[in-house]
């Protein structure tokens, strides 16, 4: 097929888990642009849907099998579409893959990554039927290639009762990493280094997916580098599982002995390690700052805290993964340093590089973790105070070893102690962050606001979110900013700024995950006080200036009305918002006022009302910008109420018609969720088997059953589900069948 018949297809490519998974779509993304492919915006449009998977943890792989699963449908109705599913997932879980979600066309190991634009064309090769045909032409095809290096691939097709799936999952270790990346014009890159990871931490999968470290030539990395200097991005993010153990493998001469024998094989004593590799990078004209990403603390030392603090570019963030505070549970946890080495080197790193901002990761409830190892990560992390922390639950991921220890650690004190972590680390976190108030910081402008043009984003060098007045032009540049008061984790340069960047957003989800009131001693201002989450004071203050204030009174009864929503205080608010659209009604609050009454309702659980408002304010203010915001709640208030097909509805017109709001990434998320669908529910059991049996009959019969755990109070219960329609009575017919069968039915949402 040549590249202008390929020009037809479109690809919908949907990426789950961490930076590394991001990189590595954007190199699908280049191999398929390179075949001439484009990429399509919903699954609807796609002739190809790849989902880059990630199984670091189980919620992750149950997002994505609730996606993958949901296209059941879209396949029935085009039977041509391909469906691939790639990545740590792919590789981890293939047997169950094909066996739940038998539309599966092909499963591809992150490994097998480089195989992808082959196997895509081999199934479109393949004709209309590609399930129907794949399995003869697998074995015949790919021996006759050589580039395919088809001696090292074992290409399996698995068979189920009637489907059959490609299975590029026999590679251990990614051969090599190629510069294929597509990297949209942008400012900010991810460049891989290395790939897999050799330190087997009891807890993780990661070896098991992506294999052992493989380091890419200094060479491949330094041009992809320049080549991105070239098109004007000014920072990278060098990526590895552990960068700091960073060695080029030797490739061309010895890279067949290596990719066949897959053993790591570093080049000669002139190769380069990491802290050579940031000397190398921190010398690229146009390249204005460096960071990287993990850092293993049993290999992060002296000499990288000297270079962080010697190399210009290198910015003054750290991500040390910590883990827990425990010595007993970093033994079995195979981390290889205890937690006063940890603190040795977090002293050391300050010492070096007191500005730098250190963040890291925590696993809380891995099995055995009593009170005391949790007390111990506890009061190690009031010690370090991190400057930002992500406080993982522990679940088991075979065949990572600890996956044999029991999960002993109820699921209520693995919540409890997230918890407590979580407030910890948010006062912790707040309190680093208040220390830039009154300072100038540096920040690598990256974006407009999304709402406002006036407004752009970047980051400083600690890698904190920063919000300033300013025009399009700034982006790409280097600014130095004086902050003045922080909003959520975002720090703000230039109080004017914050009641148009951050008004309508006020009851969005992102909102409602940054703290409550967070008292702000030293300003009393109405703004001061707002933007700072001290919504009493706010509320107080706007009361008692509106009757002096000559102008900006709108922006007061908005400050006022918002301040009382947030204390509850609905009545009230509704009076000021009311007072501002009636006195005020050409102010650019006015809108927001309107928005403001529908969140009243909305807070207060009136949804049928909160809708009513809802409405007004899209026929009230048409051109609004805030309209994706308005249906967005509509869906709420309709999902809310049990309305799903109208929820649905919603959510896909904020999806279609505002693609690039952040309701349209909220609204996604929320119709993959399984709370929009139907489910018919057959059967409950305490023993896993049971319901194993029960669902693999009901696979045999050619129905789409799947399995459910749920946990409570320390007990295990697995229900059979069969189907997942997005229509009621779509499940009904469904559930008259299982019926009659003799299965004891349930309908759920
Ligand atoms: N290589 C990095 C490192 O060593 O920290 C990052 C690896 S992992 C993809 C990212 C984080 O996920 C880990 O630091 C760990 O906190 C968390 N994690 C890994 N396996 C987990 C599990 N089974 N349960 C909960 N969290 C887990
Ligand atoms: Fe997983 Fe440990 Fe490797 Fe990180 S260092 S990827 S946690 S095994």
């Amino acid at each position: 097929m040549n590249n202008k018949e390929m020009q037809q297809k479109k690809v919908f490519l949907r990426t789950f888990g961490c930076q590394m998974n991001s990189r590595d779509s954007e190199e699908i993304t280049g191999m398929l642009f390179e075949k001439g492919y484009s990429l399509s915006d919903s699954p609807e449009d796609a002739d190809v849907v790849l989902f880059n998977t990630c199984s670091v943890r189980k919620h992750a792989e149950d997002r994505a099998i609730g996606n993958i699963g949901a296209l059941q449908r879209l396949k029935k109705k085009k039977p041509r579409l391909i469906i691939g599913v790639v990545g740590c997932m792919a590789k981890a879980r293939k047997g169950e893959l094909i066996k739940k979600l038998p539309h599966i066309d092909f499963i591809c190991a992150p490994a097998n990554m480089y195989e992808i634009p082959e196997i895509i064309e081999r199934l479109i090769r393949n004709g209309k039927q590609p399930n129907d045909e794949i399995a003869s032409s697998v074995a015949p095809l790919l021996p006759r290639n050589d580039n395919y290096r088809s001696a090292a691939t074992d290409y399996v097709s698995a068979t189920t009762s009637k489907r059959q799936t490609i299975l590029a999952i026999d590679k251990e270790n990614r051969p090599e990493i190629k510069n294929v990346a597509y990297h949209k014009k942008g400012i900010s890159a991810l460049v891989t280094i290395m790939e897999g990871c050799d330190n087997f931490c009891s807890y993780c999968i990661v070896p098991y997916v992506r294999g052992r470290e493989v380091g890419r030539p200094s060479e491949s990395i330094i041009d992809e580098i320049r080549a991105l200097a070239d098109q004007g991005y000014k920072e990278v993010t060098l990526l590895g599982q552990n960068v700091n153990s960073y060695k080029e493998t030797a490739y061309s001469v010895e890279r067949i002995a290596y990719s066949l024998s897959a053993v790591r094989c570093p080049l000669s004593a002139k190769s380069r390690n990491f802290i050579n590799l940031l000397e190398a990078i921190n010398k690229i004209n146009g390249i204005e700052r460096i960071r990287f990403l993990t850092s293993h603390p049993k290999d992060a030392g002296e000499d990288l805290f000297k270079a962080m603090r010697d190399l210009d570019k290198v910015c003054e963030h750290l991500h040390l993964p910590l883990q827990s505070g425990s010595d007993r549970l970093l033994k079995s946890m195979n981390r290889g340093y205890t937690a006063s080495d940890y603190a040795r080197k977090a002293e050391l790193l300050r010492k070096y590089v007191p500005e730098c901002a250190m963040t890291t990761d925590i696993i809380v409830g891995y099995p055995g973790e009593t009170e005391e190892d949790f007390n111990a990560t506890k009061k190690l992390m009031e010690e370090i105070e991190f400057n930002f922390a992500f406080i993982f639950k522990y679940s088991p991921r075979p065949p990572a070893r600890a996956s044999e220890l029991k999960d002993d650690v109820q699921k209520k004190d693995k919540e409890e102690r997230n918890r407590i972590l979580l407030e910890l680390q948010e006062s912790i976190s707040f309190k680093k962050e208040k220390e830039f108030i009154g300072k100038e910081t540096e920040v690598l402008i990256e974006n407009t606001c999304r709402k406002e043009e006036r407004k752009v984003m970047g980051r400083n060098r600690q890698n904190l979110k920063v919000a300033l007045v300013g025009k399009n032009d700034l982006i790409g540049k280097l600014k130095t900013v004086k902050i003045n008061s922080i909003f959520g984790h975002t720090l703000v340069g230039g109080l004017t700024a914050l009641m148009v960047l951050f008004g309508p957003a006020f009851f969005n989800e992102a909102d409602a995950r940054t703290p409550e009131p967070r008292p702000f001693q030293g300003k009393s201002g109405t703004e001061e006080c707002f933007v700072l989450g001290d919504y009493e004071n706010a509320a107080r203050e706007a009361a008692k200036t509106l009757p002096l204030a000559s102008a900006e009174k709108g922006k007061l009864y908005y400050i006022s009305g918002t301040s009382l929503n947030k204390l509850g205080r609905y009545e009230p608010a509704r009076e000021n918002f009311k007072s501002l659209i009636e006195n005020y009604p050409k102010s650019e609050y006015a809108p927001l006022a309107q928005l403001g009454i529908a969140d009243s309702y909305y807070l207060n659980e009136d949804y049928r009302a909160a809708a009513e408002e809802y409405e007004k304010y899209i026929t009230g203010y048409p051109k609004s910008e805030a309209a994706a915001t308005a249906y967005f709640r509509l869906g709420k208030c309709a999902q809310k109420e049990g309305r799903w097909q109208s929820a649905r509805n919603y959510y896909q017109k904020v999806k279609t018609e505002y693609p690039l709001s952040f309701e349209a990434q909220m609204a996604s998320e929320t119709l993959s969720e399984e709370i929009l669908y139907f489910t018919v529910q057959v059967g409950s059991f305490g023993k896993k088997s049971n319901a194993l049996k029960l669902c693999d009959e009901l696979v045999k019969k050619g129905y789409d059953a799947s399995i459910l755990k749920t946990q409570s109070d320390g007990q295990e219960t697995y229900r059979v589900r069969v189907g997942r329609s997005d229509a009621r009575a779509e499940a009904e017919e469904l559930a008259k069948r299982l019926q009659a069968e003799g299965l004891p039915v349930k309908i759920l949402p």
